[in-house]
């Protein structure tokens, strides 16, 4: 009998795939402090993983854990290199949550593009014209758009925008050219070039030493005055006070914004006054659909992982 830890609960139809198992027993731990986790995990066989942390502290107490399955596909709260030298697997829910997060940087360009906040407010407040005299909207249909990151959230993007008449430009050193142009975009070698030019930037990249603070004060300031920026990747790869300072002195028009370098927000951060911003709270996956796909998924990888049939696709270690 197999012991899962269920660190942080995702949707049921996931934990229901357990119980029709005879081979494995589960126990959800919602305190995902490293103490507690210190002290409960030493015992599991293998384990689930939404965004909390698993720092070298507590995986070297886990001398039993054979596998690491993350209900997302992002990876940067797990100490990679540990993992990988004590043979612990890593295991993501690729390809589940891709159109989701896609969708949902859509709906922050068009929110933002179309002052959906202040039109909304202008009715309620009775200020029906009056309300959004000031306030400046944009169309998509012909404006540059720049996908950094062309895996498969960007490529799924990609679709999305051509729909709307948009002209994409791509960054991503790691993919080929054909494969650019392939999905109907052009290929950039020089980053620099695409900010420079473009009116909606969405981020797709992994959060590494390399992405971190891609996006910077140096780089806001050679953008257009009518840029959008969208972060739905990870926080961190767009420098919070720089981006904040940029807003604030009308270098760019605005962002949409899902995740934080510090999650959960505090008070103190400085994104969270700033109205040229849409937030959301590390949601973009949040979709009845996709909490659904990414239960099964995270569980049906630890069973498959167990059982020798786990698809490559979903292995990062
Ligand atoms: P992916 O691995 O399929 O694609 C990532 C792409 O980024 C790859 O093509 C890679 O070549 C490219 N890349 C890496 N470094 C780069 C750099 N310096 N410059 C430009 N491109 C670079 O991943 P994905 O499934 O598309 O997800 C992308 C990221 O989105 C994840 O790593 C995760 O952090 C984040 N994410 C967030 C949410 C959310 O809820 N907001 C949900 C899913 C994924």
């Amino acid at each position: 009998m197999y012991k899962i830890a269920i660190i942080e609960e995702f949707h049921k139809s996931g934990l229901e795939l357990f119980d029709k198992h005879k081979d494995f027993t589960y126990e959800i731990i919602n305190d995902v402090s490293e103490n507690n986790l210190i002290n409960k995990l030493p015992k599991f066989d293998g384990c689930t993983l939404r965004v909390s942390k698993l720092t070298k502290n507590i995986l070297e107490k886990c001398k039993k854990l054979k596998v690491i399955s993350r209900h997302g596909v992002g990876y940067d709260n797990i100490d990679l290199d540990f993992i990988k030298k004590k043979k612990i697997s890593l295991l993501i829910t690729a390809n589940q949550n891709d159109i989701t997060v896609a969708e949902h940087a859509m709906y922050m360009m068009l929110s933002l593009s179309k002052g959906v906040v202040s039109h909304d407010t202008a009715v309620r407040k009775g200020l029906f014209k009056k309300g959004i005299k000031n306030i400046q909207t944009f169309e998509l249909n012909k404006k540059e758009m720049l996908i950094i990151g062309f895996g498969r959230i960007g490529r799924s993007m990609i679709q999305k925008c051509n729909s709307f008449n948009m002209n994409v430009k791509v960054y991503d050193p790691l993919v080929k050219k054909e494969i650019i142009e392939g999905k109907g975009a052009k290929k950039l070698e020089n980053l620099q070039d695409g900010l420079r030019n473009a009116d909606f930037v969405s981020l797709h990249v992994p959060l590494t030493d390399k992405t971190k603070n891609l996006i910077n004060l140096n780089n806001l300031k050679t953008m257009k005055k009518n840029a959008i920026i969208i972060n739905t990747s990870r926080g961190g790869v767009i420098n919070e006070l720089d981006l904040n300072k940029a807003l604030n002195e009308n270098m760019i028009f605005g962002a949409g914004i899902d995740v934080f370098e510090k999650e959960p927000v505090t008070s103190d951060n400085p994104l969270i006054k700033n109205k040229k911003i849409l937030l959301s709270p590390h949601s973009a996956t949040f979709t009845n659909e996709c909490k659904i796909r990414m239960a099964k998924q995270t569980v049906k990888n630890i069973i498959d992982f167990f059982e020798n049939k786990i698809d490559k696709s979903m292995i990062i270690n």
